[in-house]
C-alpha cells in the first residue's frame, strides 16, 4: 500500500481512538470529515461531498463544514443520537511540518454542555444501568441505575432487588427520559425498551465492575469510602455511578469539578408512577401530538426561570408520600397564594434572573465564557430585592436563608468584565478598563504606538519638506515611508531603503519599527493578560460555588411556588387538606385541563367521596357524557395534591396514595408486536399485583377490546378481586359501558354506581356532565352517532336494531333481516355458541383450586340467570 500523508495517518491515529463517533478535524477554517464519517455526514447534514488525496492515487470522501458555524452541525448530529469527536489544532508552529492536534471534546446526546443544544426546562439526563444477572443469566437479579446532568450537576445512584426490578427499571426510565443510556455491551445485545428519544451507548463489560467503579469514584471524589454518599450497602448503583462517570470522563477531557458528590436515592420516598399512567394522565405531554400543550404540566407551569422549570417538570414526575414534606411545600404556596402583592414582586424579580445553575456549572466545567459572568451578576443582583420581598412570609425563611446575595461576586464581576464584553476571549476588550494597571498599560501603548504612526505622515513631511511622503503598510515589509523617486535626495539619514519601485522608494526608520513591533504584539499580549485575568476572576467567583449553587436552588423553589400560587389563583384552585388514611373527599372537583379547554363553556364539577366503607365507583352513562373527564380528574386531583399544588375543587381531603394507577380504553395503537387487548392485560396484570388499599386505580372500559362476553366476564372479575382481595379494597373508579356490572353493587358492599346524567329533549340529547349516584339505564351511543354527522339511513336502522335487540333480550342469534332494500347478510350477529357451555368446554379441572372452582360455579350460575 501506498504510504498515506502525515495529517492522513494523524487522522487516522484519531479515527482508531474513537470508532464509534464521527471525527470532526480541524483543517485551518474548517473542520473535516474523511471516509464513511463523510459519507455519513454529508447524507445528514446535507453537505457536499468532495474527496482528498491520502497517498499517490489515493482520493478518500470528505466534507467539511466551517469552524464558526461547527456548534450548529454538531447540535444536528448530536441529536440525531451520533457522538462527535472534536480534533483541535493546538500551537501555532508545526512540528515536523505537521500541526499537532488534539482531542477537544467528545460530545454525545446525554453530555452536551453548550447551552444551544439544551432544552432550557428539560434536564439533559446521562443514564447508566449496571444489571447483575440472575443465576439462569437471562434476566436481572438486580440492577444499579445512576443518571447525571452534567449541566446542572445533578448526580444521583439507585438500585433496584428483586420482583419488581424490571418494572422499576422501566419507571425509572419513564420518569427520566435519559437522552443517552449506557449499558454494559453483554447486555445492550438483549434488547432493552428504551424510552423514545434516548439513545444506547454500549461499554465494555468491565466498566460497570465493582472494583473499577469504586476506584474511579474513589479518584474523582478524592473519598477513601463511599459511606458517606449512603453507598455503602449499594454494589449496584457503584457500579452504575462509577461506570457514568468514567464515561464522562473520557468524553469531556476536564476534571468536571461539576460533580461534587452523587447523591443515593431511594424510589420508595417518592409515588411510582408506571409508563402507562405517566402517559395516560398526560402529566408532562399529551398522548395525541407528545407535545406539552394540553399536558398537566402546561396548566401549572408559570415559572418565570429555566431552573423553576426543570424543577417543577421533576415534581410533577414525583409526587410526594410524606405529608410532612407536602405540608412544607403548601404553606410555601399558600404564603404567595395569599400575599398578591408579594408574589407579584417575587415574579417580577425573577423575570431578571437567568438559569444561575447552568451558568455556575459552565463556570465549574471551565466551559463559561465572559457574558456568562455577567449573567450570573446580574441574577444575584436582584437576590436582595427577593429577600426583602419574601421577608414577611415566615414560612419563606429557609428559602430566603438559602438565598445568598454573593456581594463579593457580583462586585467582582462589574468591576472586571467589561459591560459590552465580546462573547468569546478570541477577540479583546473582555476586561474593563481600570481593573488591571498592567492591562491598561499595554492598552496605552499600544494606543499612542498607532496615533504616532497616524501623526507620522505629518510629522514627517514637515521634517522632510517632502510634500508628496506617504506612510503605508503592507503585509510583507509591515508599516514603511514611500517617498518618489524626485525626491529621494531629500529623505534623511535615519531612512533605511528597504524596496525599490518603477517610481518610488520605500524606507523605514527604527522607530519606526519599534513602534510597529509594539503595535503587532499588543494585539496577542492584550488577548493573553485578557485571558489570564477572566480566568482568575473565574476562580474567584468559583470560590462561591456552593453558595451559588444553594441559591440557585432556592431560587428554583421560590419559581415553583409562585408559579403554583398564581395559577392556583388565576383558576380558583384550593389548598387540600390531607390525610395519612386511605379516604378521599372531593367537592365540586374539576378537570384542571379539560376546564381550560372549554373556551367560555362552564365546567360541570363533580363530587367524588371514598371512605371506609365505599371503595369502588361503577360509572356509567352515555357516550360523551364525561365518564372518562370525572376517573381522570379524580386522578390529576389526587396527583397534584401530591406534589404541593392546590386543586380544582371547592374543597378536598385526600388521604395520600401509594400509587395512581390507570387503565385507560384500548387506544387502538400497535405497541411493539402486542395486540390492543394483549397491553390491555398486561396493565391490568400489573395493577392487581401491585394495588394496596392506599392505592388509586383508575380504569376506563376495561375489557372493551375483546368481545362483549369476554370483556364483561373479564371486566367483573377484576371488580369483584379489587373488592374481595384483602390486600387491596383500593380506592378504585371504573368507568364502563358494560351496564351489566351495576348489579355489582348489590352482591358486593363496597361498590357504589355512579352515573352521568344527560337530559332528553326530544329526539336529542342534552349533555349535563352531572354525576349522580346510580346506575345508568341506556347508552345513547346512538344519539351520539347522530351528533357526529353519520348518515340518516345508518342511524334509522342502528335504531330498529337496537329496538329488536332490546325485545329479544340481546338475542344475538338471528341470522337474516328484512330492510327496507331487502334481505341483507348480518354476519357480525352470527349466533355464539351458548356461553356456559363454552365456558364449561374451557375450564381445566386438575389445576383448579376449591377456591376457585366455588367462584366459578357463583360465575357460571349467574350467567344462566
Ligand atoms: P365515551 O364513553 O364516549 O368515551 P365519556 O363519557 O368518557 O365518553 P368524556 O370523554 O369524559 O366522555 O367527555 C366528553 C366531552 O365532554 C369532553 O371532551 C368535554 O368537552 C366534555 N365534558 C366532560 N365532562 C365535563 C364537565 N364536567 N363539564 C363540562 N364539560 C365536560
Amino acid at each position: 500500500m501506498a504510504k498515506v500523508t502525515p495529517s492522513r495517518q494523524q487522522y487516522l491515529d484519531f479515527k482508531a481512538q474513537f470508532p464509534d463517533a464521527i471525527v470532526m478535524f480541524r483543517l485551518g477554517d474548517f473542520y473535516e470529515m474523511f471516509d464513511d464519517d463523510a459519507e455519513l455526514a454529508a447524507r445528514e447534514l446535507d453537505l457536499v461531498l468532495t474527496g482528498r488525496p491520502v497517498s499517490k492515487g489515493e482520493r478518500v470522501p470528505m466534507c467539511g463544514v466551517p469552524h464558526h458555524a461547527v456548534e450548529g452541525y454538531i447540535a444536528r448530529l448530536v441529536e440525531k443520537g451520533y457522538h462527535v469527536a472534536v480534533i483541535e489544532q493546538v500551537g501555532s508552529e508545526p512540528v515536523n511540518g505537521l500541526t499537532p492536534r488534539a482531542v477537544s471534546r467528545v460530545i454525545t446526546p446525554g453530555t452536551v454542555m453548550e447551552p444551544g443544544m439544551l432544552a432550557d426546562t428539560c434536564h439533559n439526563y446521562l443514564l447508566a444501568l449496571a444489571p447483575e444477572p440472575d443465576r439462569e443469566g437471562t434476566s436481572w437479579a438486580g440492577v444499579g441505575l445512576a443518571y447525571v446532568d452534567i449541566s446542572t450537576g445533578e448526580f444521583a445512584a439507585t438500585q433496584f432487588n428483586g420482583n419488581d426490578t424490571t418494572m422499576s427499571v422501566v419507571e425509572e426510565l419513564a420518569r427520566l427520559e435519559p437522552r443517552e443510556v449506557l449499558l454494559p455491551s453483554s447486555w445492550a445485545k438483549n434488547g432493552v425498551t428504551l424510552p423514545a428519544g434516548s439513545h444506547l451507548t454500549p461499554l465494555p463489560d468491565y466498566r460497570c465492575e465493582l472494583g473499577f467503579a469504586r476506584q474511579t469514584l474513589h479518584d474523582h471524589f478524592g473519598v477513601s469510602t463511599l459511606d458517606g454518599f449512603g453507598l455503602q450497602n449499594q454494589p449496584l448503583a457503584v457500579c452504575a455511578a462509577g461506570a457514568i462517570l468514567a464515561y464522562l470522563q473520557e468524553t469531556q477531557r476536564s476534571a468536571l469539578a461539576q460533580l461534587t458528590g452523587v447523591r443515593c436515592y431511594s424510589t420508595a420516598s417518592f409515588m411510582m408512577l408506571d409508563t402507562a399512567t405517566r402517559r395516560n394522565l398526560e402529566l408532562v405531554e399529551t398522548i395525541r401530538d407528545r407535545s406539552k400543550r394540553g399536558s398537566l404540566l402546561d396548566v401549572l407551569d408559570r415559572t418565570i426561570t429555566p431552573m423553576g422549570g426543570r424543577l417543577l417538570r421533576t415534581w410533577i414526575g414525583q409526587p410526594l408520600l410524606s405529608r410532612d414534606r407536602l405540608e412544607a411545600r403548601f404553606d410555601a404556596v399558600e404564603a404567595l397564594f395569599e400575599a398578591g402583592t408579594t408574589r407579584a414582586a417575587v415574579r417580577d424579580d425573577l423575570r431578571k434572573v437567568s438559569d444561575l445553575e447552568r451558568l455556575t456549572n459552565r463556570l465549574l466545567a471551565g466551559r463559561a465564557g465572559p457574558r456568562d459572568l455577567l449573567a450570573l451578576a446580574a441574577s444575584l443582583e436582584t437576590v436582595p430585592d427577593l429577600r426583602e420581598a419574601i421577608s414577611r412570609a415566615a414560612v419563606l425563611a429557609p428559602v430566603a436563608d438559602m438565598l445568598d446575595p454573593c456581594a463579593d461576586v457580583v462586585a467582582l464581576v462589574q468591576a472586571a468584565i467589561d459591560d459590552d464584553t465580546p462573547a468569546t476571549l478570541n477577540t479583546s476588550g473582555v476586561i474593563r478598563r481600570g481593573y488591571a494597571p498592567d492591562l491598561d498599560d499595554v492598552i496605552t501603548a499600544s494606543r499612542s504606538a498607532k496615533d504616532w504612526v497616524a501623526n507620522l505622515e505629518t510629522t514627517e513631511r514637515e521634517r522632510t519638506g517632502i510634500k508628496s511622503l506617504k506612510v503605508g503598510y503592507n503585509k510583507v515589509f509591515g508599516y514603511y515611508i514611500e517617498v518618489s523617486r524626485a525626491n529621494t535626495e531629500r529623505v534623511p539619514d535615519d531612512y533605511i531603503r528597504k524596496q525599490t519601485l518603477v517610481s518610488s522608494e520605500r524606507y523605514i526608520t527604527p522607530d519606526l519599527k519599534e513602534y510597529e513591533s509594539l503595535i503587532l504584539n499588543a494585539e496577542e499580549r492584550l488577548l493573553e493578560i485578557e485571558e489570564r485575568l477572566f480566568r482568575d476572576v473565574c476562580d474567584r467567583v468559583l470560590d462561591h460555588a456552593e453558595s451559588l449553587l444553594r441559591t440557585a436552588r432556592a431560587l428554583a423553589h421560590l419559581d415553583v411556588f409562585a408559579s403554583l400560587a398564581d395559577v392556583a389563583a388565576r383558576e380558583d384552585y384550593v389548598r387540600p387538606t390531607l390525610s395519612d388514611d386511605d379516604m378521599l373527599d372531593i367537592h365540586d372537583g374539576r378537570h384542571p385541563v379539560v376546564e381550560r379547554m372549554l373556551h367560555g363553556q362552564r365546567f360541570v364539577p363533580n363530587d367524588t367521596h371514598f371512605d371506609e366503607r365505599e371503595r369502588l365507583h361503577i360509572i356509567t352513562g352515555p357516550n360523551m357524557a364525561g365518564k372518562s373527564t370525572i376517573i381522570r380528574q379524580v386522578a390529576l386531583i389526587v396527583l397534584m395534591a401530591q406534589i404541593g399544588s392546590f386543586v380544582p375543587a371547592s374543597e378536598a381531603t385526600i388521604g395520600l396514595a401509594d400509587r395512581i394507577f390507570t387503565r385507560i380504553g384500548a387506544q387502538d395503537e400497535i405497541h411493539a408486536g402486542q395486540s390492543t387487548f394483549m397491553v390491555e392485560m398486561v396493565e391490568l396484570a400489573l395493577i392487581l399485583s401491585h394495588a394496596t388499599r392506599r392505592s388509586l386505580i383508575i380504569l376506563d372500559e376495561v375489557g372493551r377490546g375483546t368481545s362483549t362476553y369476554d370483556g364483561m366476564a373479564i371486566a367483573r372479575a377484576v371488580v369483584e378481586f379489587l373488592h374481595n382481595n384483602p390486600r387491596l379494597g383500593s380506592r378504585t373508579l371504573f368507568a364502563t359501558h358494560y351496564h351489566e356490572l351495576t348489579e355489582l353493587a348489590e352482591i358486593l358492599p363496597g361498590v357504589e354506581n355512579y352515573n352521568v346524567v344527560v337530559a332528553e329533549d326530544g329526539e336529542n340529547v342534552v349533555f349535563l356532565h352531572r354525576l349522580m349516584p346510580g346506575g345508568a339505564d341506556r347508552s345513547y351511543g346512538i344519539h351520539v352517532a347522530r351528533l357526529a354527522g353519520i348518515p340518516k339511513s345508518v342511524i334509522k336502522r342502528a335504531a330498529d336494531i337496537l329496538l329488536e335487540l332490546e325485545a329479544s333480550g340481546g338475542d344475538f342469534s338471528v341470522e337474516k333481516r328484512e330492510t327496507p332494500d331487502g334481505p341483507v347478510q348480518l354476519s357480525f350477529f352470527q349466533a355464539d355458541p351458548d356461553p356456559v357451555i363454552e365456558a364449561l368446554r374451557q375450564l381445566q379441572i386438575d389445576e383448579m383450586s376449591p377456591l376457585d372452582a366455588i367462584t366459578i360455579l357463583y360465575e357460571l350460575k349467574r350467567m344462566i340467570e
